[in-house]
C-alpha cells in the first residue's frame, strides 16, 4: 500500500507514520528526515541545503525527486511506502505520478491531516525545544505554514480530481487520529 500524508508542519503525520509503519510494514520516507541526514553527512551539497532549510524555503524539486525515486526502489519499500512531507507542490506531484507510472507503481490513498494553524505554531515550538531543530523557530515556522498554504494546499484539490483524498481531523488525541486513517485504509 503507497500512501500521502499531507497537512502542514506539525499535524503529526510523523508520528502517524510510524504507527502504520508498524501496523502495515510499509516504509515511511519522510523528505524532511532524509534532508536532515543529508546535512549531517559531509556531502558537497549539505551546506546549501541547509540555508535553504534554515530559511524555512523549499529545497529543489530536483533534489527531492531524485531522493525520493532512488529510496523507493530499496527493498525495504516493496510493501509500500509513506510519503511524509512530499509533495509539497504541483510540481512535486505530477513528477511524483510520472515516476510512479514509470516503476508500474501508484498512490492508493492520500490523507489530509486537518488543523488549527495557531496550535500549529504552539506545538512545533514545543518541538523545536524537544528535537533542538535549528528550522524551528517562530520566524521560520510562520514562512513555512505560508509556504504550506501558497503551495503545498493546493494539492489537495489534485488529488481529490483524482479520486484519492481522505480528510481527517488531526487536532483529535493522536490514537483516535489513528483510529481515522486505519478506518479510511480498511485496516
Ligand atoms: P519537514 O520535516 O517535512 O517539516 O521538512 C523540513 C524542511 O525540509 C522543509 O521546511 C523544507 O525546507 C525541506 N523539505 C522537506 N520536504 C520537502 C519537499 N518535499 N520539497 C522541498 N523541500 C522539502
Amino acid at each position: 500500500m503507497n500512501l500521502i500524508l499531507l497537512g502542514p508542519p506539525g499535524a503529526g503525520k510523523g508520528t502517524q507514520a510510524k504507527r502504520l509503519e508498524k501496523r502495515l510494514g510499509v516504509k515511511q520516507l519522510s523528505t524532511g528526515d532524509m534532508l536532515r541526514r543529508t546535512i549531517s553527512s559531509a556531502s558537497d551539497i549539505a551546506h546549501e541545503i541547509k540555508a535553504v532549510i534554515d530559511a524555512g524555503n523549499l529545497v529543489s524539486d530536483n533534489i527531492i525527486m531524485q531522493m525520493i525515486s532512488e529510496r523507493i526502489d530499496d527493498p525495504d519499500c516493496s510493501k509500500g511506502f509513506i510519503l511524509d512531507g512530499f509533495p509539497r507542490n504541483i510540481a512535486q506531484a505530477n513528477a511524483l505520478e510520472y515516476m510512479l507510472s514509470q516503476k508500474s507503481l501508484r498512490i492508493d490513498h492520500v490523507i489530509e491531516f486537518c488543523v488549527d494553524k495557531e496550535q500549529m505554531v504552539k506545538r512545533i515550538l514545543k518541538r523545536a525545544t524537544e528535537e533542538n531543530r535549528s528550522d524551528d523557530n517562530d520566524d521560520t515556522i510562520r514562512k513555512r505554514m505560508s509556504i504550506y498554504h501558497e503551495q503545498t494546499s493546493s494539492i489537495v484539490p489534485y488529488y481529490q480530481g483524482r479520486f484519492l483524498l481522505n480528510v481527517i481531523d488531526a487536532m483529535k488525541p493522536m490514537d483516535d487520529v489513528t483510529s481515522q486513517i486505519e478506518k479510511i485504509l480498511a485496516v
